[in-house]
């Protein structure tokens, strides 16, 4: 039950080996395939997609152990070697076949229920393409590596021990006030040291998108990557828009949030440090022991909310398909990596032990049971979730999971306190998405900007989102530098308005689960499995919700929110 086996191969070699003088020949000989009906068009599609799923997992891999040891320099190699002699290799190739399949004359006869989405995408790659951005893509995949390097080597020392900055931060949640300052300084310092080494890869990155989005015929970056992104169903002022309504639905909310904080806490100033600990002057929660613990714990959770969920996580389990724990030398951050072969995923995270890595792991969850489900889908290209739909699966599952959090703690207090910090942490989320998204709408259409305009702007941004809702006064330097923590900014741009939207997405799920659990959890899976094989608001539609963000439904689902909030006590 607990085994993998990789689909036997129909079209490509068992045993190919990822080499250009292997690859070239196979990318050829679809080029040069004559189609004479409908069905050869469609067979020509999966074996195209074999090809496509053997590239992606072996890719999968080389970024997977990269990310687990990044001081090795061999696995560094490894994937340097995809990105620089394979990808661009491919690309060129990649591109021709889209424009066969576009100009195929049977594409009438496909099935447009089944292929409208897909064959969507293509002509927007078709549209985007070109030539003179392959090296910029390579020299771009590089660059942003760096930025895991960087990171990955950052430590501090905290009674003579040294931790990662993950693990460093369980002390912003000691009950004693010095003890947090002292962590949350010697965090920011060590942030600070590598800020101007940060600040250059960032100005190279920012320059080579934007010539990215010139080549292609655009007047900034961010214009391009709405359209690079596939956002069909919303524009840039849609995403103002949005920010304005978080600015003036869940801001106030939080304000309010904040202020009973410190009067719990019997302060007049909130300071940074005094933000992750709990008011009460309670101990931090403790979901789980270890890794394994915390790996055997959720795989229980998800078994109470389905057996057949429980038993895909115990599935990757078996095949040693987790690295959770944090160390030394590992990537920062956490994500679940479909493998495409093999049909299951991997998932990378950093644990500190601690409850965040609780609702990370059932997010992470979430994305994994999406990669099982659309494991059998027929073209690997219809399991690619634009991300407002992949966030949708892994935030609906933090809250969908709630109910059976107590596999985590034996105390019902704790549980009760463990689903407060979450909902809180549902309205945190919210105004931190907008100032990420801001900034990059600013970064991207003010392309010649210099590193402290950059600094300025992100200080002006986050105040008007509440500048996490804490007085930052005496640390100004570290304030303008809270950016270079965000991860996305550096490897993934501009994804990351996708989390709020499906943020609401989530809570809306949960909303009509809190109303028929069953149902809602049937139509959330059926949303799931659909793949990309249809479009945004159909895949909402099918989980149960809408997709929207529009400042009534901001307005209505916090509030929905605030209720339950209310009702924990
Ligand atoms: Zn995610």
């Amino acid at each position: 039950m607990l085994s993998l086996t990789k689909k036997t191969r129909q079209f490509i070699p068992q045993d190919l080996k990822m080499e250009w003088s292997a690859l070239e020949p196979i990318l050829i000989s679809l080029l040069n395939r004559e189609i004479k009906n409908v069905e050869e068009l469609e067979q020509w599609l999966l074996d195209k997609s074999e090809l496509e799923a053997a590239l992606e997992e072996d890719f999968a891999w080389r970024y997977i152990k990269m990310t687990c040891d990044t001081k090795n320099p061999d696995l560094l190699e490894d994937f340097q070697y995809f990105a620089t002699e394979i990808e661009p290799k491919i690309a060129p190739y990649s591109n021709e076949l889209n424009k066969k399949l576009n100009e195929s004359p049977f594409i009438a006869d496909l099935d447009q229920n089944k292929y409208f989405v897909y064959l969507r995408a293509i002509e927007n790659s078709l549209a985007l393409f070109r030539e003179e951005n392959i090296p910029l893509f390579t020299e771009l995949q590089i660059t942003q590596q760096k930025y895991q390097g960087i990171t990955g080597a950052m430590s501090v020392e905290i009674n003579d021990q040294t931790y990662t900055l993950e693990q460093a931060s369980n002390f912003l949640k000691d009950s004693k006030r010095s003890v947090r300052e002292e962590a949350w300084n010697k965090i920011q310092n060590r942030r600070y040291v590598d800020k101007d080494q940060l600040n250059i890869i960032f100005d190279e990155l920012v320059q080579k998108r934007h010539q990215v989005a010139l080549n292609a015929g655009f007047e900034n970056y961010r214009d391009y990557m709405f359209k690079a992104l596939g956002r069909f169903d919303y524009s840039p002022q849609d995403c103002y828009d949005f920010a304005n309504a978080i600015e003036t639905e869940v801001v106030p909310v939080l304000k309010e949030m904040a202020q009973e904080r410190a009067d719990l806490m019997g302060l007049t100033d909130l300071r940074p440090w005094d933000m992750d600990v709990n008011p009460e002057g309670k101990a931090a929660l403790k979901p789980f022991q270890n890794g394994d613990d915390l790996i055997d714990k959720s795989i229980a959770c998800f078994s109470k909310i389905r057996p057949d969920l429980g038993e895909k996580l115990a599935t990757m389990k078996a095949n040693n398909l987790f690295d959770v724990e944090s160390r030394m030398g590992k990537a920062p951050g956490g994500y679940n990596y479909p493998l495409a072969e093999t049909g299951a995923p991997f998932i990378f995270m950093n644990s500190a032990n601690a409850f965040r890595d609780l609702t990370t792991m059932v997010h992470e969850g979430g994305h994994a049971i999406h990669t099982f489900l659309t494991a059998d889908l027929p073209l690997n290209d219809f399991k690619h979730c634009p991300s407002e739909v992949a966030e949708l699966a892994s935030m609906s599952m933090e809250l969908l999971s709630m109910d059976q959090w107590d596999v985590y703690f034996d105390k019902p207090e704790d549980l009760i306190r463990a689903k407060k910090e979450q909902l809180a942490d549902v309205l945190k989320t919210l105004p931190w998405v907008a100032v990420i998204d801001q900034f990059q709408h600013w970064i991207y259409t003010n392309p010649d900007h210099d590193a402290s305009e950059r600094e300025e702007a992100f200080k002006q941004i986050f105040t008007r989102f509440g500048a996490g809702f804490a007085n930052w006064e005496g640390y100004e330097n570290f304030f303008g530098n809270g950016w270079q923590k965000q991860l996305h900014l550096f490897e993934v741009p501009f994804y990351y308005i996708e989390y709020a939207i499906a943020q609401l997405g989530a809570i809306a799920v949960w909303k009509n689960y809190t109303e028929n659990p069953d149902k809602a959890i049937d139509q959330y899976l059926a949303a799931l499995a659909l793949g990309y094989t249809k479009p945004m608001d159909q895949i909402y539609e099918t989980a149960g919700i809408k997709f929207d963000f529009s400042a009534s439904y901001v307005k209505e689902l916090i509030s929905f929110v605030k209720t339950e909030l209310d009702k924990l006590g």
